[in-house]
Formats: C-alpha cells, structure tokens, sequence
C-alpha cells in the first residue's frame, strides 16, 4: 500500500549532497574549453578561411565552398583532438526543444580502410530525414525533406562525443521549420534599421547588435519522487495534489541559503556551462520551495537564445547525476508561483553603445530617446503580437495568476522617465521652435541623468519593464524558447525605427531641421503610445478596468491570443520585414493549435488513469476500513452510543461515496468530450473544443481528488504529495 510512495520518500531523504569536482580552481581555464571559438579558429584555420568566417559572421555573407572545406577539416582536426566521435547539425524545430542526428565521422572507404570524413558539404548542410518534425504542413510527404545548414554566427561546440554544428532548419523550398531561421532574420531587420537611426547622430555606427540575457527560472525535485508522480513523468506539472499547509506564505525561500544538495547540483551544471562558454553568473533560490534561478551574463541574442536552450539541455543531464529532475514548466505546482524566463533586451552598436542607456549629450540623449519611444510605441501598436509570442498551454495557468503579469501588455517606466517624456510633450509644440525654445530643449535633454536608477525592484508585476539601461520582457515562459518572443520584440521595434526614419526624412524634406525632426517625431511617437504607459500595479483589478478604458487589449484565452500571428497587421508587418512569409505564420498558428491539443489531451488521458487507476481503488480501500470499523461499533454499542460513536465515519464513508461517484462521472465525460474532439479534422475548430469542453474537466477533477486527499489515511495515498515534492530535497 502507497509502496511506490514510501520508498520514493526513503530514497529522497537519504540522499547526501554530491562532491563536485571542479576542473581547475579558475574558471578562466576551462570557460568555453569545449567551443570552437575565434581563438581556436585562428590555432585550428588558415588566416583566409578563419577570415571568412569573420565576414560572415559580421557581415551574413556566404561561406564559399572552397573555404567550406578548409573549415570543416579545422573544425574536424579539433574535434578529434578532444576525442570526438560524431558530429551533428544542431537546431531548434518548432517542438520547443532541440533535435540532433548524430553521425559518425567514419566512413568505410571502397578499399574497406576506414577513413574520418567530414567534409565541407557535410559542415554546410545536411539532410535529416526528420518528416516527423512538425511542419504545419508545409512539407508534403512527397518532399519530407527539410534542410539543416550550418550558422557561423553560432559557434560549434562539443557535448559528449559529439561536435555540434548550430544549424538553421528549412524545408525544400526554403520556408523556415525552426525558430532559428525567422530570429536571425529578425536581427537583419532591426540591425538595419536602427543602423540607419543611428546614422542621424554618429556616422561611425555600421552595426547594431541585440543583447539578451535570459533569467532561467526553474523548480527541483527529487528524481525518486518524481518517478513516483507519473502525471509529472509524462506532463512535466501535478494534475493533483492539495496545497501544502505551508509553502510560500513566509517568503522564507526566496534568496534564501541555497540547500547544500542544490548548490552542488548548481556548481556542477554551471562548470559544464562554462565548458561550452555560457556565462552563467547569478544564481539564487526563487519564491515557491524548491524554485531556482540561474541567469547568465547578457550575450547577443542569436547566442544568447542558443545557449539558454543548452543550458536547459545540461541542466537536465546534470541533475540525473544529482538524483534531481529540474521541471521547466510554468506551473507545475498549484498555488505556488510559477515559472517564468525574463528576457532582458536591448540594443547595441559596434561603437560600444548601448541605445537604451542615455548618454552624456543632448545628442546621445536625443539618439537614446528615439529608440526608447520607438520601444514603447511597437509594444502598444503590436500587444498581441507580443501576447501570442509568449502564450501557451503552461503559460497559461501562470499568467495573470497573483504572481505573474496578467495578459494585458504594458511598459513599466520608472519615475524619471515618464517625466522626460511629458515634458518632451509639452515642450515640443510641433510648429517651428525658435532658437531658444530650442537651446532650453536640449539643456533638458541633456540634463537625463546618465545612470538611471536601477527599476528592476520597482517592476515586479509589469510584464515589460525599462530597468535603467534594457527592456525586461518578464511574460515569457520558462520552458519557451526564447526566440518566439525574441523574433516579435526585433520586428516590432525595426518597423518603429522605419518609421520613424521615414517621418523625419518628410520632415527634413519640408525645410525642417534635422534635430527639430527628430524632435517633433519623438513627440508623435510619445503621443501615438501613451495608452501602454503603466508604472502602477499590473496585478490589480483597477489595472484591467483601466487598461479596458483605455483600449488595451486583455486576451486571456490562448487560442485567441495564439491567433493574433495571423492577423492582417501582422501578417503585414512581417512580410514588410522579411521575417516570414504568410504561409510560414499560417504554419507555424497551426503548430502551436496542434501542440496544444496533443499536450491537453496526454494531461487529459494521464488524469482520468490516475484517477480510475490510483485515487478510486485507494479511497475504496479506505472506504472499507471505516465501514468494517462502523460495523464492529455496531456489534459493541447500540442506540444512541454507536450513533455517537459512528457518526463521524459514515459522514466519511458517505464523502467518499459521493465524491468518488464525482470523479467517475467526470472521468467518463471527460472521455466522451475527448472522443468527439479527436474527430474533427480541423486542428484550430478541435483546438476550440479541446479549450472549452475537455479542459474545464481537468480542475473540476482535481478539485475532487484534492478533497479526498485530505480525508484518505496518510500511509495508503499512492502519489507523493505537495509538502513531499516541494520540500524534500
Ligand atoms: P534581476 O535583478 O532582474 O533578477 P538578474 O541579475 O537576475 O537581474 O538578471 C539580469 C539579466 O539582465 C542578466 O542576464 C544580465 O546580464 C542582463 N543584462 C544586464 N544588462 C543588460 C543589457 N544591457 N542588455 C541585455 N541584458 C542585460
Ligand atoms: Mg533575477
């Protein structure tokens, strides 16, 4: 009885923290040992081949044949110096976590000697025969083909025996089936265009470069207790479980002394991170018991998005060692808080500017204000398109949930910028300013304080935040892959400084002064965005009036929100930008429509076992014990003594009853609901009816189990329970 569960805890509570064995007391000696990085290109290439890579990587050039193959046996000879085996080309398809298909560098040659073959072709693409790699139809069967090619922009790195090659992944006529592919065009276009912003004020900038550094939020839990839950074995989250009598209510976790098993887990994972040269850096205890994060130093975005998934890949891999299972869903756990990925962004010039940063000059602070305003108008004129980069069934349950943004989109500021910005809009009168009007406006400008304070405390509830010197877009999921988010935020902003380019060009056009233009748009942009302006309490039930008032959009089904990818205006601003073509956003809505039923249908299934299968045979079992026991009370006492004395177990006897009926019920409708959805043919009508008639059984379910849990003997409840998972480590 319960065996599996009491074993689990045994196992759990005797686990002893792991030495960790650091490779060198410096970190400096082993980071990025495992990379082929610029300085082993330079050991490992000829000066001509290493720099065509250099172009390429800077200028997005193409990679010749000739010089292919003299990067290929460089990065081949390297390979097989740290023992390498295989290689393979190493990307992001649109399941949300990475694929690779190793092969080997042996070939047996026609004299049956066998050789290592890895030539340039090989390094440039590949072709997996990956046709079960989800494709929202774009690949015909006939054509199953998708292609992987090799982005320099990326390093190669090494894991295991396997040389990994970050690739792009396209399908035969060249539609993008990853995410990869539509974030580096993302990067071409806002590089572009904020190149060309930057020409106004210092000719010297040539590139833009976006930064990220992503916050890995994360919990733990014991690998033995884990395998005891199959519903978080096959979902990654509880479908039941009643809350713990203490969790979080003391916020005695959160920045808390990292338990000793957990910190040698934490040491471990991050010197294998450092052999593949991610920066990770901060590390600290979240909110709910059991919650981590980890955040690495901010990198460019193609690498940075690249290496969170790799940090995800080790962090897995590393915690079997530590007998843990690191879970990456947003909200594995009811009633504690969720899991999020803050992705912090910004933008920087190959002079070493960060343009979210304002500088020493009323010339520095006019560039940092028109890239700010540019910001904050893309975040108002494209919340759903943000919203639908960062929506999904996990998401979900954690959005708008008390400790997470809600799903109305708005930029938090801080004190001292929303004031620039009013008096911006006050001063600037849109007719021709005289001298002075003007001198007084860049001495205000200039006044901006070079530092500005650190907001990142002042922000917790807003879901996009100007935090000093970046922009922290705190919606994004914990197990996403950051690009989606990353591909929106790079596009909307590119469109915003086109625009504005082009509206100071007319102005310029008209006799006005090039700073007068800029000036007056500045303005415009502050006045066409003003709506998504909101530093209050994004949790609150004043904000949602507010915001409904002031025309914000609030889309709280994900269905709705995922949709907005298709809309007329992002369809525009897309194929405007280069980013995806239509049929490519059509594809990737239906992607997403498909991984939302398959993922409510398995949560579906996995429940209504656990409930026929574990929760009604043992509540029988117990139902039997009180009704043996009532039965005995019935051969001592009589009359008014057993009515005392039985009372209390036949009200249990008859809890359990009903409730148990409740369950089966359920269980049997909810099967019914599932069985008429699977049916339909159309993935976004069965998504509808997944939503509405399958999902709602889920909590109702639970809410049921969850009572029984509460009244069922202790020694006979077969699943690890809150207070198990949550604090036992
Ligand atoms: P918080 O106080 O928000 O929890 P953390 O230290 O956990 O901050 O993480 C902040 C993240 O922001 C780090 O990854 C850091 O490198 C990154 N970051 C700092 N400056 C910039 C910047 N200019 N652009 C992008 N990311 C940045
Ligand atoms: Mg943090």
């Amino acid at each position: 009885m319960g065996t599996l569960r009491f074993n689990a805890l045994e196992k759990a509570i005797s686990r002893q923290p792991l030495e960790v064995k650091f490779p060198s007391p410096k970190t400096s000696e082993y980071f990025a040992t495992n990379v082929f990085n610029k300085q082993r290109m330079q050991e490992y290439l000829s000066q001509e081949a290493f720099d065509n890579v250099m172009e390429s990587i800077d200028k997005g050039t193409k990679i010749d044949r000739r010089v292919a193959n003299q990067i290929s046996s460089g990065m081949k000879a390297w390979a097989l110096d740290k023992g390498v085996t295989h290689y393979t080309h190493w990307f992001h398809p649109l399941t949300g976590s990475t694929a690779e298909k190793h092969d080997a560098f042996f070939e047996p040659a026609t004299d049956a000697y066998v050789i290592e073959n890895f030539d340039g072709s090989k390094l440039v693409q590949q072709e997996p025969d990956a046709s079960s790699l989800p494709s929202g139809g774009m690949r015909n069967t006939f054509e199953a083909r998708g292609y992987t090619a090799w982005d320099p922009s990326s390093p190669a790195f090494v894991m295991g025996t396997t040389l990994c090659i970050p690739s792009v992944y396209v399908s035969f006529k060249g539609d993008s089936l990853d995410y990869k592919t539509p974030l580096l065009k993302s990067i071409e276009a806002v590089d572009k265009a904020a190149v060309e912003m930057c020409q106004y004020f210092d000719k010297n900038v040539t590139k833009v470069n976006v930064g990220l550094g992503c916050e890995q939020e994360y919990f733990l839990v014991d690998d033995a207790l884990f395998n005891a839950r199959p519903d978080l074995k096959l979902t990654d989250r509880t479908l039941m479980g009643h809350s713990a009598a203490k969790d979080q209510q003391l916020a005695d976790h959160y920045f808390g002394y990292i338990p000793m098993r957990v910190a040698s887990f934490m040491q471990d994972f991050e010197i294998e991170a450092y052999k593949l040269g991610i920066p990770v850096k901060t590390r600290h205890n979240e909110v709910a018991p059991n919650q981590y994060e980890c955040a690495p130093v901010y990198e460019e975005v193609n690498l940075a998005a690249d290496h969170n998934q790799l940090l995800m890949t080790i962090m897995k891999r590393v915690a079997k060692k530590h007998n843990f299972k690191v879970l990456f869903h947003e909200k594995p756990y009811k009633d504690v808080n969720g899991s999020g990925k803050h992705c912090n962004w910004s933008l920087i010039t190959n002079t070493g500017v960060n343009l979210f940063s304002p500088g020493k000059t009323p010339k520095t602070n006019m560039l940092f204000l028109a890239f700010f305003v540019s910001v904050i108008k893309g975040v108002y004129e494209y919340q759903d398109l943000l919203r639908s980069s960062i929506v999904s069934l996990g998401n979900e349950s954690r959005l708008g949930a008390s400790e997470a943004p809600p799903s109305i989109m708005s930029v938090f500021l801080g004190e001292e910028v929303n004031r620039i910005l009013d008096e911006i809009e006050t001063r600037v009168s849109g007719k021709k300013m005289s001298p002075s009007e003007k001198t007084e406006l860049k001495l205000d400008v200039g006044k901006i304080p070079e530092i500005l304070p650190d907001n990142t405390d002042r922000n917790r509830t807003s879901p996009f935040a100007f935090t000093g010197n970046r922009f922290e877009f705190r919606a994004v999921g914990s197990g996403a892959n950051v690009s989606s988010p990353m591909i929106a935020l790079n596009t909307i902003v590119a469109k915003q400084l086109k625009e504005f380019k082009i509206e100071v060009d007319k102005l310029i056009e008209t006799g006005v002064k090039k700073d007068e233009a800029i000036f007056q748009v500045i303005k415009k942009f502050i006045l066409a965005s003003k709506k998504v302006r909101f530093d209050g309490n994004n949790y609150s039930d004043e904000w949602k009036k507010e915001a409904e008032k002031r025309g914000l959009t609030n889309v709280n089904d994900v269905l709705e929100a995922l949709s907005a990818i298709v809309s007329p205006e992002v369809r525009a601003l897309f194929t405007e930008m280069k980013v995806f073509s239509e049929r490519e956003l059509e594809a990737r809505l239906e992607i997403d429509f498909e991984k939302y039923n398959k993922k409510l249908q398995i949560e579906s299934r996995v429940l209504g076992d656990l409930a026929i299968n574990h929760i009604l045979p043992t509540v029988y079992r117990y139902q039997n014990i009180l009704i043996e026991n009532v039965k005995g009370l019935k051969e001592l006492f009589n009359g008014a003594d057993y009515e005392k004395l039985s009372s209390t177990q036949l009200a249990t006897i008859k809890e359990i009853s009903s409730r148990a009926a409740m369950v089966n019920i359920k269980v049997n409708n909810m099967i019914d609901e599932r069985r008429k959805a699977n049916v339909i043919e159309e993935v976004d009508i069965k998504a509808r009816e997944y939503s509405a008639k399958v999902k709602p059984y889920l909590d109702e379910i639970r809410y049921q189990i969850d009572h029984l849990e509460m009244i069922v003997d202790d020694e006979m409840w077969p699943l690890p329970k809150y207070r198990e998972l949550l604090f036992i480590r």
